[in-house]
């Protein structure tokens, strides 16, 4: 290993990689990645079912938005096809305060730019209707993400 650099990330996370992958590319010089066990060993690993960009946050729409359109150009950028297929991401809502929480989300979604929608779903099933509070259940729906 090189006993120099300009700059040092410790972890090999996504975070790590894809932050020296930029630098990287930006010139920012010599950068050295220090990992303790194995390239994406920690939490990267176990989050690889599944992509969603909803988010009650600016920052967390924004950061999966972009991370979106990456994954989407990922095999012409890196020579890798990473097996990415865009099936939706549904996220199930069975109280009134779930509701008001999915609905200030998908507003600021909305208004970022990203595809989702806030369905009512009146499910009935063997026993009756499905009550919970308010007496359905929604689902609020980005056709955009992956999951699997
Ligand atoms: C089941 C699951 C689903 C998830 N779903 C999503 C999702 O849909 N969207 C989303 O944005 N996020 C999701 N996450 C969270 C996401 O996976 C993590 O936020 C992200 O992977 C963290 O990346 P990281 O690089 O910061 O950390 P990590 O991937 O944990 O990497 C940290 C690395 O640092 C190394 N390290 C630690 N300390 C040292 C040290 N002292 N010296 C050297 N190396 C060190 C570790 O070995 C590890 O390899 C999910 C997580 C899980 C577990």
């Amino acid at each position: 290993m090189t006993p120099t650099a300009d700059v040092v990330i410790v972890g090999g996370g996504i975070m790590g990689v894809a932050t020296a992958y930029h630098l990287a590319r930006l010139g920012a010089g010599r950068v050295v990645v220090l990992e303790r066990n194995t390239v994406c060993s920690g939490s990267t690993a176990l989050a690889s079912g599944g992509i969603r960009h909803r988010y009650a946050n600016r920052l967390g729409v924004e950061l999966s938005t972009h991370s979106i359109v990456t994954y989407e150009r990922f095999e012409d950028e890196f020579g890798v096809d990473p097996n990415f297929r865009q099936h939706g991401y549904l996220i199930l809502i069975a109280t009134d305060e779930e509701l008001a929480i999915a609905r200030r989300g998908v507003a600021l979604q909305e208004s970022l730019g990203v595809a989702v929608q806030l369905l009512a779903w009146h499910a009935r099933t063997a026993h009756g209707p499905r009550r919970r509070s308010g007496g359905h259940v929604s689902s609020d729906l980005s056709p955009s993400s992956s999951a699997e």
